[in-house]
């Protein structure tokens, strides 16, 4: 089954042509960073008004690269949630003229359950496993059943881990996106150079949330309290601390996670996941099985949204032509059962 999988749910166009849920024919992702950067973060008009533009050349493109007709799709996917609404709008409308024009079957796909299911388009994973979604908007540890049930173990009580990396950077005016910028100067810094504290919220049923807001504070307004002056306080020094401090925490409740569940196998996803102190830090776990996916499909991409797309196919979930869209997302909803 061929399906083609449209994003555009924040300043990323992407549309991919994906086959039987891995195959990846084509996965054609447009950033609009050069257009948010001087304002260091998504604005979300401009976000709109460049997905209307691009959005027919990145199909166009996307079929061409995949080497297919578009009369040989057998299914048309879209994200309808969680992102911006006007970035989300262009993207569905899209996706029903297509669907309509072509005859073929509307798929709706759940952003964040996308990301997670990217690393099980390159890896055989078995269920159940532990899902963590690391994210511009979302942090979540869940146990994962299926690629549609999930079980949300943990979460932000405040910022995502991705947006507490952009506030920092943003902060100190290190560029845009922060994540990238933070990653790449933390490369030459000491971690060790500030100790930031983390949180204590490990307790009853919150035993594996996290909250980055102190930590983005303390990085922002609170160096003096927490610097080791035996270090210098230089950019790279507090990239470093600050991006351990992040990650350490959620690694934290993952461990926690992984000794009441018993579930050693875990699954990246979400643009974090390319933070390389992250893969080097779970790369280490040598007891735990880690899939990160590729680059590629760490961030937003078409590819993901095609693959999962096949398996609601299979089992004939589609959506009408009246489909809308939502900011929020519904991942995340405690299935029934344990
Ligand atoms: P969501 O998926 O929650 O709707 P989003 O789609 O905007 O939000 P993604 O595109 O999945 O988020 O990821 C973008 C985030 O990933 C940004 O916050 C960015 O700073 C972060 N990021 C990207 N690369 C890295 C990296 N190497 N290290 C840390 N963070 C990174
Ligand atoms: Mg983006
Ligand atoms: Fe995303």
């Amino acid at each position: 089954m061929r399906i083609v999988g449209i994003e555009t749910s924040c300043d990323e166009c992407g549309v991919a042509v994906v086959e039987d849920g891995r195959r990846i024919l084509s996965n054609v992702v447009a950033t609009q960073i050069e257009f948010h950067k001087p304002y260091s973060g998504v604005v979300p008009e401009i976000a709109s008004r460049k997905h209307v533009e691009w959005i027919a050349d990145v199909y166009l493109k996307a079929l061409d690269e995949a080497g297919v007709a578009q009369e040989s799709l057998d299914a048309v996917a879209v994200v309808n949630r969680p992102g911006l609404v006007g970035a989300l709008v262009v993207g569905v409308a899209f996706a029903k003229a297509l669907a309509y024009g072509l005859g073929k079957p509307l798929v709706a796909v759940d952003h964040i359950k996308a990301h997670l299911y990217a690393p099980l388009m390159e890896f055989d994973i078995p269920y159940p496993f532990l899902g963590l979604l690391l994210s511009g908007g979302h942090t979540v540890i869940a146990e994962v059943r299926s690629y549609d049930e999930f079980r949300v173990l943990g979460t932000t009580i405040d910022d995502a881990c991705g947006e507490a990396f952009d506030k920092v950077a943003k902060h100190y005016g290190w560029g845009y996106p922060g994540g990238v910028v933070i990653d790449r100067l933390a490369r030459k810094g000491i971690p060790e150079a500030c100790a930031f504290p983390d949180p204590s919220l490990h307790k009853g049923r919150h035993r594996y949330d996290v909250s980055y807001s102190g930590l983005k504070t303390a990085a922002i307004h609170q160096l003096d309290q927490f610097w080791n002056p035996e270090y210098p306080r230089t950019d790279e020094n507090l990239a470093a601390a600050f991006q351990k401090a992040a990650i350490d925490m959620i690694l934290r409740r993952l461990e926690l996670a992984v000794e009441d569940t018993g579930i050693r196998r875990i699954v990246v996803g979400g643009g974090v996941a390319a933070n390389s102190y992250l893969r080097n830090a779970l790369g280490a776990r040598s007891d735990w099985h880690v899939f990160f996916p590729s680059l590629p499909l760490c961030g937003d991409n078409g590819a993901m949204v095609a693959g999962i797309a096949y398996h609601y196919a299979r089992e004939g979930k589609f959506a009408a032509l009246d489909l809308d869209v939502h900011a929020r997302v519904e991942a995340f909803k405690p299935y029934a059962g344990t």
